[in-house]
């Protein structure tokens, strides 16, 4: 089975804080779902006749297309590729984005996923990161999707804002719990370079929040979202039992994925391949059968055993050291083992059955852990 993800890069303002590629000039709409159609029929073979289990239509902002457009794009990957058995369809959606007509068009096109970019439930912290919606638009917007029959809803949550305190968040994190959604993705604010944010921190014009803030504010999510019955399956995401994504859970797990439309990456487990991050040129590139627009980087052992580390460290289902073993090789296996020892015996590593994770303890300290267990 594999997975397929569709750009869509527009958006109709800019995020403070967004280092993603997407891009608020839409007069090439057209040409663009045009573009992503014909790279379809030029990597066909991609997928190897494996059936896609997953759609994921991500951006930048998908819910600034129409649903005609969303369905011209569907249909034709579904012509092209074996979509016969697909089980999680999601589509990404701003709140204000969001109307009876838009979803129930949605469900008309078999979506039965949506991702819902709300970041926060107080409107000057939406403020402070600029995004274009309000607190009272994203509840209604919650309330929409549901009301119309599209019960499995994931919504993004952003902490470590820059002013918010622990209470905010706490607060933040009790309107979520009163959604009843199933699903929870929470991501620590990262000043990437080039932002407005990172500017404005850079001029001692916004103070960022400090570490162990930021912290505690972990830890607060990991509480309150676990006492309301949520699993922590991955670092940053929570899902109540049974409602994990598939479609991430397949980035995690080696599983071959296609990525249509500008800066989309793609894997196919001894290669991964990601493209240009510029519409026009993307455009003009795929329209013409120029086929450079992409850049492919070959795997090797090391790197895919990184990538493995990497990943599965992050989730609650750990590492299966048979499948280390059977992968990757006995010296990867005991390079592992050996640099794990250290974070075994104080507690931040685990190993059950024959699953190695971090603890609770570790989850806190992951990044420093997966770093000393690559290969570099
Ligand atoms: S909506 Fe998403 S992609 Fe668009 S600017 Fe905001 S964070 Fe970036």
């Amino acid at each position: 089975m594999s997975a397929l993800y569709i750009h869509i890069p527009y958006c109709a303002s800019r995020c403070a804080y967004c280092a993603f590629y997407s891009s608020t000039f839409e007069g090439n709409r057209k040409d663009y779902i045009e573009a992503l159609c014909r790279e379809m029929d030029l990597r066909k073979e991609y997928l190897k006749g494996e059936s896609v289990r997953t759609i994921y239509l991500g951006g930048g902002t998908p819910s600034q297309l129409t649903i005609g457009e969303l369905e011209a794009i569907l249909n034709h990957a579904c012509s092209v590729f074996d979509c016969s058995s697909v089980e999680e369809l999601t589509v990404e959606v701003n709140p204000d984005d969001v109307t009876d007509e838009y979803v129930q068009g949605l469900r008309s096109l078999s979506v039965n996923r949506i991702s819902i970019g709300i970041q926060s439930f107080h409107d000057d912290e939406l403020k402070t990161i600029n995004r274009r919606h309000s607190a009272a638009q994203a509840i209604e917007a919650v309330a929409c999707i549901k009301r119309n029959g599209i019960t499995n809803v994931s919504i993004d949550l952003m902490y470590g804002l820059p002013g918010q305190t622990l209470d905010l968040w706490r607060d933040n994190l009790q309107q979520t719990i009163q959604l009843e959604v199933p699903h929870v993705s929470a991501y620590s604010l990262t000043y990437e370079e080039g932002t407005r944010l990172t500017r404005l921190v850079s001029g001692g014009e916004l103070k960022p929040v400090d570490e162990d803030t930021c912290a505690d504010m972990f830890s607060l999510l990991r509480e309150q979202l676990s006492a309301a019955g949520y699993v922590q399956y991955e670092i940053s995401n929570f899902a109540k039992p049974g409602m994990e994504s598939k479609h991430n859970s397949s980035y995690w797990n080696e599983t071959l994925y296609i990525g249509l439309g500008a800066s989309a990456h793609s894997f196919n487990r001894d290669s991964r391949q990601w493209n240009i991050s510029n519409t026009r040129v993307y455009i003009e590139k795929v329209l013409s059968g120029a086929n450079d627009f992409f850049e492919v980087e070959h795997l090797d052992l090391d790197t895919r055993y990184n990538d493995y580390v990497m990943t599965t460290l992050r989730t609650r289902k750990g590492m299966d050291r048979a499948h280390l073993k059977s992968a990757f090789g006995e010296t990867l296996y005991s390079y592992c083992m050996e640099n794990a020892k250290s974070f075994l015996s104080n507690g931040l590593l685990e190993i059950e059955a024959d699953t190695l994770r971090l603890t609770e303890k570790g989850i806190f300290v992951s990044d420093g852990i997966m770093s000393e267990l690559m290969k570099v």
